[in-house]
């Protein structure tokens, strides 16, 4: 195994921060890219990585990585330096208020131009092509500030992987995914192998969020190049959301590191027998049919149903209580669907995002990722 590290532009003298990268194997075969704690107060992946690392230190010291696996095991070290006032923060750069999550940037059209003398019939020879090109033109972009040197180291490392786990989690929540639709086909056994209970699907959800940068640029240039040049759909790119915040174990993460390398052993990248691909936990839904559940007005919240539970239409999911008033305002869901994540603070205030249900119809227009 290799450590690399990546020093990110310094804001201010004396500063300096770093993304630190693990890689095993060895470049030329399929590659996976596996990232944790995009969001810096997302602890489960870390701890999975630390799982990872382990398992992969074995493997790597007994030969059996036979593609490259690159593994930063905490992708963002501005998030995880913010403590305000005891609490940790991590989701939200505090210069510019951006997502850490979002505002990737597209180098499709650019790298199209400049590669389109070189595309010919041979799909993979074509997607050797567009990696080196799209590698190169990332690494040469230019940064004016920390935010955006974390982005491009980060995409700089992963944007010609075969494979791009990005580890989150959600508040409370079940184990669940996102992926852009081209990539459903090559998620659907990942899904399995992950146990997941749903998996949240649509294409140019808005704002860029790291996975869809990895993805989308094989559909764009499908699209771009169609009837010239066939261009498949070279990277499978999922948001792997750990359950909860606080569902940091070393049961759980044990176990989620060795199903991913179930998957890239299923995959190719590791030696061995193909393991059995598990049974499906559950399904794929569109996330335009992912409902939030709103508190219209301020007060204390309590939920009457717990993540997982399957719902129907006009059932109450949470209370919500004005202590002055006595009154009670239920939350219903507004469909029949998974009731899949629910926020974690107990104190709702008014128009407060408090849940997710996943239903089956694509209901919700405009940009599909909240804040
Ligand atoms: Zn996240």
């Amino acid at each position: 195994m290799q450590a690399v590290r990546h020093p990110l532009l310094s804001p201010a003298p004396g500063t300096q921060r770093e993304i630190v990268s693990l890689h095993y194997g060895r470049p030329g075969g399929p590659k996976a890219y596996i990232q944790a704690s995009l969001h810096g107060d997302e602890l489960p992946g870390m701890l999975v990585a630390h799982h990872l690392r382990r398992q992969l230190d074995a493997l790597d010291a007994a030969g059996q990585v036979t593609g490259e696996i690159v593994l930063v095991p905490m992708a963002n070290p501005i998030g995880l330096s913010q403590f305000l006032l005891h609490a940790h923060l991590g989701r939200f750069e505090l210069m510019s208020g951006e997502n850490f999550n979002r505002h990737y940037p597209d180098q499709i059209e650019t790298v199209a131009q400049a590669v389109e003398p070189q595309l010919g019939q041979d799909a993979a020879a074509n997607v050797a092509v567009l990696r080196r090109a799209l590698k190169a033109a990332v690494e040469a972009s230019h940064v004016d500030t920390e935010l955006q040197s974390q982005r491009r180291t980060l995409l700089g490392l992963s944007c010609d992987a075969d494979i791009v786990l990005d580890l989150h989690c959600d508040a409370q929540a079940v184990m669940h995914l996102y992926t852009e639709t081209p990539c459903w086909p090559d998620c659907e056994p990942l899904a399995r192998f992950l146990g997941a209970r749903l998996t949240l699907l649509a294409q140019d959800s808005g704002d860029n969020p790291f996975d869809e940068a990895c993805s989308q640029v094989w559909w764009k240039w499908n699209r771009h190049f169609a009837g010239r040049f066939p261009i498949p759909q070279a990277c499978l790119s999922v948001t792997v959301e750990l359950r909860g915040a606080t569902d940091v174990t070393h049961e759980l993460a044990a176990a989620d590191a060795r199903r991913i390398l179930d998957f890239l052993r299923w995959r190719g990248l590791i030696a061995g027998d193909k393991p059995v691909l598990p049974e499906a936990q559950g399904d794929a839904r569109p996330l335009a049919g992912s409902m939030p559940i709103y508190a219209p007005r301020p007060g204390v919240l309590t939920f009457l149903k717990d993540v997982g539970a399957e719902v129907k239409t006009g059932d109450v999911l949470a209370e919500v209580i004005d202590p002055i008033t006595a009154e009670v305002c239920e939350l219903k869901s507004p469909v029949d669907g998974l009731f899949f994540a629910r926020d974690f603070l107990r104190f709702a205030n008014a128009g407060m995002r408090v849940a997710k249900v996943a239903g089956h119809e694509a209901v919700r227009t405009g940009k599909l990722l909240g804040a």
